[in-house]
């Protein structure tokens, strides 16, 4: 085995259960890791006022463990703050990799960079290797009998666990490669959240720890309560859900981990929770098949629809002023805490839809503004879902 890799990570921040990283352990000698804070991303937030996003103080908590566990490997994260689109090929031309690796990204703009990223590695003679990671089944790996993607969820969800075994969800080692992991000489110190241009943000209590301890912490918590889930999960009271949303989102908890949890435990309650990671799929594959949802309906013929012009109605919603309590204390917590149950957020989206009539553009918005576990697929989706826009509607 001779040559090096680099590791990209994105949204998959932990080193156990890792396609990108096993993958490459498996065909380099030396492989190299690294994250970059993105310039494209993070200058978007900052020029809409989020100087405090405790997103970004999330991902500094998940990549400081992630580099020290990499650390406890002879590895280490190199962290860059700059455009991924020109920091990832020069990074690889001053480590001189023959290949990059990656998690494959469904959203429009990620593909688009990513797509840009492998035509600058390959004018330099370098290979960029994506896989999958962050799903079980991607793109149109589950399909109809005809060979045509999915629009409804029920049969979705039939030929997905039709397509289920026990490969499928197989932890990838690391383990069977040791010794890959590589270090450059000097690893310069991570920009902190000031350097980022951001500031630390109001405390939550509701917030799920970061890093793959959070998640393992999590995980081991919903273990014992996953027979309720069926009942507790809309349960706006009790911690009914498993609360991995946001570890899910960030890759530090892989999805197979989840899937295997819950085919582990008999049950309704295991059956009801695997049917939310596949709606976690779904939407994934809907995003990547019509990638034309971000801004418009799914059903075309729905983007006819004239909504209420009512910024006051909208800053009420937004603010917990309505005056119907539950949809005010729910907005408050998303304010508040970036956090809200599921079935808060359903009914929210459609008191902001089908009571005051507004644009649920408008809310997915803000939804994306303030949650902690905000995923462009599963928002849009389920704002779609909600509006009766969407598929499935
Ligand atoms: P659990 O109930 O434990 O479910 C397990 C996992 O399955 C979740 O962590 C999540 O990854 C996935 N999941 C669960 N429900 C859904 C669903 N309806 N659609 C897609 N995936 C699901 N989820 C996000 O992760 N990010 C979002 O930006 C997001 N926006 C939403 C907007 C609206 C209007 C609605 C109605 C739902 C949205 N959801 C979103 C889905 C869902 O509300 C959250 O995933 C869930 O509340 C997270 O809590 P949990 O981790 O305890 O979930």
């Amino acid at each position: 085995m001779t040559g090096c890799a680099l590791v990209w990570f994105r949204r998959d921040l932990r080193c156990d259960d890792h396609a990108a990283l096993a993958h490459a352990a498996s065909r380099f000698a030396r492989v190299y890791c690294a994250f970059v804070f993105d310039r494209e991303i993070l200058d978007r937030l900052l020029a809409h006022g989020r100087r405090a996003d405790r997103r970004v103080e999330f991902i500094l908590g998940c990549i400081d463990e992630l580099d020290a566990a990499l650390r406890a490997r002879g590895g280490a994260l190199i962290v860059r703050h700059g455009y991924a689109r020109s920091e990832i090929p020069a990074l690889a031309a001053e480590l001189d990799v023959a290949a990059v690796f990656a998690s494959r990204d469904y959203e429009p703009q990620a593909i688009a960079r990513d797509a840009e990223v492998a035509r600058r590695l390959a004018e330099a003679g370098r290979a960029f290797v994506e896989v999958k990671d962050q799903v079980i089944f991607e793109r149109d790996e589950v399909r109809t009998q005809s060979g045509t993607s999915y629009s409804v969820f029920t049969p979705y969800a039939n030929a997905w666990r039709g397509r289920l075994d026990a490969a499928a969800v197989a932890p990838l080692a690391l383990a069977a490669c040791p010794g890959r992991l590589a270090a450059p000489p000097l690893v310069a110190q991570r920009p902190d959240l000031r350097r980022l241009g951001f500031v630390p943000a109001e405390p939550s209590p509701a917030g799920p720890a970061p890093g793959m301890s959070g998640a393992r912490t999590q995980l081991a918590s919903f273990a014992g309560r996953i027979g309720h889930y069926a009942h507790t999960r809309d349960d706006l009271a009790s911690a009914g859900g498993s609360g991995l949303s946001a570890h899910l989102r960030f890759g530090t908890i892989s999805v197979r981990r989840c899937v295997r949890l819950a085919l582990e435990h008999p049950g309704a309650g295991a059956q009801a929770w695997l049917t939310e990671l596949i709606w976690r799929e779904f939407f994934q594959m809907i995003l990547w098949r019509h990638p034309r949802v971000v801004d418009h309906a799914f059903r075309s013929e729905m983007d006819a629809i004239v909504w209420e012009d009512d910024p006051a109605g909208f800053a009420a919603w937004c603010e917990g002023r309505t005056g119907y309590p539950l949809v005010d204390a729910a907005m408050r917590e998303l304010r508040d805490c970036g956090t809200m149950p599921n079935r808060a957020r359903m009914l929210v989206a459609s008191f902001l839809v089908k009571d005051l009539g507004i644009d649920w553009r408008l809310g997915e918005a803000r939804f994306a503004e303030r949650l902690l576990d905000y995923d462009l697929a599963a928002n849009n989706g389920n704002w779609q879902w909600a509006a009766s826009t969407g598929c499935d509607a």
